[in-house]
């Protein structure tokens, strides 16, 4: 049977490490051409040399909106259009505000709302036209949870998923879908900053993830019928630590 993601254009932002990059495995190995869009071309070209010839690499900076929308028209102008974005980049900071480097939590606010704004925003125009889309944001289990812990982290990914529930109302009139994934812990480099107390603590009690269980989670999401609306999708490991 042919895949729903046979021939479709995608592409993911942060595609180039972590979840982005296995989610980018995965939906090529399902039949549609990949773009990932990443600011660290050191990873970008060890990804094209890994993943053959349907994954397309764009050095884009998501803090930039010029960077972003030239990406998008880049595609579009490559491929004809563009069917799936995956709005995945983001940073993780944990601990307490009063001990928080002031510049650190901006830039972190910037790349998991501001850049998921400036990437959704650019791809709206093509698939208006189309009259067909599909976003897909990586959230968090800490979008929907409050997660002490991890407070800036945890108002960023609520802000992800207002954005994702918003723009899904204003964008099904063209045909466009909007889903959000909330995952909980995922081995990624994204967790280098966390305690390696509780890192360990949570790998030895089995409650992390893999890329792979997030990938195939957004490969169902994406493989929905058309006319059909995309869920959004709790991810969670057997037990987990907030
Ligand atoms: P990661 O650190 O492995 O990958 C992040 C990618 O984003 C990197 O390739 C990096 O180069 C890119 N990036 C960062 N800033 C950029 C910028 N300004 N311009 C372009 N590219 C930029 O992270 P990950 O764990 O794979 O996380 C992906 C998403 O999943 C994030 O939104 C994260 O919040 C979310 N998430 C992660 C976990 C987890 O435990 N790892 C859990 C739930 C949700």
């Amino acid at each position: 049977m042919t895949s729903p993601l046979q021939g479709k254009i995608a592409a993911i932002t942060g595609g180039a490490s972590g979840i982005g990059l296995e989610c980018v495995r995965q939906i090529a190995a399902s039949g549609a051409t990949v773009y990932i869009l990443d600011r660290d071309h050191q990873a970008l070209d060890k990804a094209r040399e890994e993943l053959g010839e349907r994954v397309h690499t764009i050095e884009v900076d998501l803090f930039r909106y010029e960077t972003v929308d030239r990406a998008i028209e880049t595609i579009v102008s490559e491929q004809g259009r563009i069917d799936i974005l995956h709005v995945n980049a983001g940073a993780y900071i944990g601990g307490n505000v009063w001990e928080g480097d002031p510049d650190k939590w901006d830039k972190m606010l910037n790349l998991n709302i501001n850049a998921a704004f400036r990437s959704a925003r650019a791809v709206m125009p093509a698939m208006m036209k189309q009259k067909s889309g599909d976003i897909i944001m990586t959230s968090s289990i800490a979008g929907i949870v409050p997660i002490p812990a991890e407070p800036i982290y945890t108002a960023s990914k609520h802000a992800v998923q207002a954005f994702a529930h918003t723009i899904r109302r204003q964008l099904a009139p063209f045909g466009i879908r909007v889903g959000a994934i909330q995952p909980g812990p995922v081995v990624t480099p994204l967790l280098n900053d966390w305690d390696p107390e509780r890192l360990k603590a949570n790998i030895e009690a089995g409650a992390m993830m893999q890329p792979s269980d997030v990938a195939e989670a957004v490969v169902f999401m994406l493989s929905r019928r058309k006319g059909t609306v995309i869920r959004d999708l709790v991810l969670l490991p057997h037990s987990f630590d907030v």
